[in-house]
């Protein structure tokens, strides 16, 4: 931890530290240990490349411990459980553009009644396959095995490639 550059608002030195910060994240205030940099001589605190996305990341992680909510890499698995794209489950739920890609980076915790939601569709792939239908989500092409012998021999032999 001991990574130094100059600070960009007074050229001082700058170093990166792990101390408390706290964040705003809706109507709640959340404090978590975070990393960022320090300069010396102004005594500013501040982020910089990919860094802010960590600090994000850091805090929701404690609201979703707090609140019991699905981490990222589980909205992951149940997405990629019902084969959806991230566009796909927002469209699903009636979510807003980003909103899932928001969750699965981190940066934003789902809250409490979109985590109800989520786990409804984790435990009932009826309401998913009902929801997909009404949404226009339901794929071409993946019949049953059935239906595939009603095809022409010409596309049976086409898809046998
Ligand atoms: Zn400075």
């Amino acid at each position: 931890m001991d990574q130094k550059e100059v600070c960009p608002l007074c050229g001082g030195i700058a170093v990166l530290v792990e101390a408390p910060n706290t964040l705003r994240m809706g109507d709640r205030t959340v404090t978590f240990t975070d990393l960022f940099y320090r300069c010396d001589r102004c005594d500013e605190g501040y982020f910089n490349g990919g860094m802010m996305d960590d600090s994000l990341r850091r805090a929701t992680a404690v609201i979703r411990a707090e609140d019991g909510l699905l981490a990222p890499d589980e909205i992951v698995a149940l997405r990629k459980k019902y084969g959806l794209t991230q566009a796909e489950l927002e469209r699903l739920i009636g979510a807003g553009a980003k909103t899932v890609v928001r969750w699965e980076r981190g940066t934003v915790a789902q809250n409490k009644t979109a985590d109800t939601l989520l786990r409804v569709l984790l435990d009932h792939p009826g309401v998913v396959a009902g929801l997909k239908k009404q949404n226009g989500l339901v794929k071409p092409g993946r019949r049953p095995a059935s239906a595939a012998g009603t095809r022409k021999p010409k596309s049976a032999a086409a898809a046998a490639k």
